[in-house]
């Protein structure tokens, strides 16, 4: 069920995740997650939200303005 809009429908599919601090833009692809076909936002579960907090973690301390990743290439402990 979408939790923004909570209509019923939603599809399976990735998409890109795109966070931005200060002064870096971190941007992850293929991120599997749920869309609403109604309201469009996309959501995540639990253990992909625990796995992109740590790939921005990670990034965060490449200390390059941009870094683009791929979720399904990311090993995170
Ligand atoms: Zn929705």
């Amino acid at each position: 069920m979408c939790m923004f809009c909570h209509c019923q429908e939603t599809k399976y599919g990735t998409t890109t995740h795109v966070v931005t601090f200060d002064n870096c833009v971190i941007v992850v692809k293929n991120v599997p997650g749920l869309e609403c076909v109604q309201c469009g936002e996309t959501f995540f579960a639990d253990d992909v939200m625990e796995k992109l907090d740590k790939i921005v973690i990670q990034a965060r301390q490449a200390l390059s303005e941009v870094v683009i990743t791929d979720y399904r290439n990311m090993k995170v402990a």
